[in-house]
């Protein structure tokens, strides 16, 4: 029966433009206030209550969402809301930055690590690298680990991937950092035009690191200027938008989960990519990924 679900999903993103996935800000708390993250910059909407969250839930798998993508903040601060998620959606997705714990929910985790424990806790503070890890070995849930290259981590990724190779994880996924079109003072931001020489040394390393590391050549190419990158950098090309609704933490639409004033221009979003590798070009190992991280 999962299998039967699962396939029906990716038959859905693929041949139809049917919205089937809830992209959620499930709560507006954080304890991390990481120096890539828009959240913290950002004056949020007040969010639901537990009840009105549920029966928001509920009103959207009734309207035929069967994927959601649990966000925050940190989704585990709301524990009981991220049980709940798992129970209402078929195909649930929880991002955590692993401070929290891994519970034993119907749930895919995705663990947000930006690198060895120098360069994650200079990103998300002193002590968060240790804490996700030490939660990570012990999660009921083999996760898969999510980075977002900066400035602050790019020099970093093979010692990182090293070390990620002997945890228990699925895979690893990479996004660019994704700014915004306004208060961006430009430190994190990898320009467009300077991300080949990353790509290459990844798709090098893929080479050594291919148990765990997903990226595949198709992929690559969709964040390259000189590639596939100008098919879909805009908000209304953009094809997660397509198949994905994104939701505050009070249930009104926003237009994408980096927020209202994410630059399309310069995104560097990793599911996009993973998306278009295999669903457009159907890359049997992106299409593989994609399958192993769909609950
Ligand atoms: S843990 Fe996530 S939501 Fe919290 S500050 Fe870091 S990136 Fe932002
Ligand atoms: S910034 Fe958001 S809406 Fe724009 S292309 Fe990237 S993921 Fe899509």
């Amino acid at each position: 029966m999962t299998k039967f679900k699962k396939s029906r999903l990716l038959y859905t993103w693929a041949f139809t433009r049917r919205k089937t996935t809830a992209a959620i800000d499930i709560t507006n708390s954080c304890n991390l206030k990481c120096s890539h993250c828009y959240w913290w910059k950002e004056e949020r909407p007040e969010e639901l209550g537990d009840d009105a969250m549920v029966a928001f839930m509920k009103s959207l798998r009734a309207k035929g969402m069967t994927a959601a993508i649990i966000y925050g903040g940190e989704p585990m601060l709301r524990p009981k809301m991220c049980e709940a998620a798992s129970k209402i959606f078929d195909h649930p997705l929880i991002f955590t930055n692993g401070t929290q714990g891994f519970t034993q929910i119907n749930a895919e985790w995705i663990l947000s690590l930006d690198g060895t424990k120098a360069v994650h806790d200079s990103i998300r503070g002193y002590g968060a690298h240790d804490c996700a890890v030490g939660n990570l070995r012990k999660a009921p849930r083999k996760p898969v680990v999510h980075t977002t290259i900066t400035r602050q981590n790019r020099h970093n990724l093979e010692e990182f991937l090293d070390e990620l190779a002997g945890l228990p994880i699925k895979g690893v996924g990479f996004s660019f950092y994704t700014p915004h079109r306004t208060g961006d003072d430009g430190s994190l931001f990898i320009p467009v035009d300077e991300r080949d020489p990353i790509l290459d040394e990844l798709l090098r390393l893929r080479k050594k690191y291919w148990r765990i590391l997903g990226l595949t050549t198709t992929m690559a190419n969709q964040f390259r200027k000189d590639g596939e990158f100008s098919e879909w950098n805009s908000n209304e090309k953009c094809p997660v938008n397509k198949v994905c609704n994104c939701y505050n933490a009070d249930g009104t639409l926003k237009p994408c989960t980096y927020g209202s004033d994410a630059d399309c221009s310069r995104c560097g979003c990793a599911s996009i990519p993973l998306y278009r590798a295999a669903i457009r070009h159907l890359d049997p190992l992106a299409l593989f990924m994609i399958y192993r991280m769909v609950k």
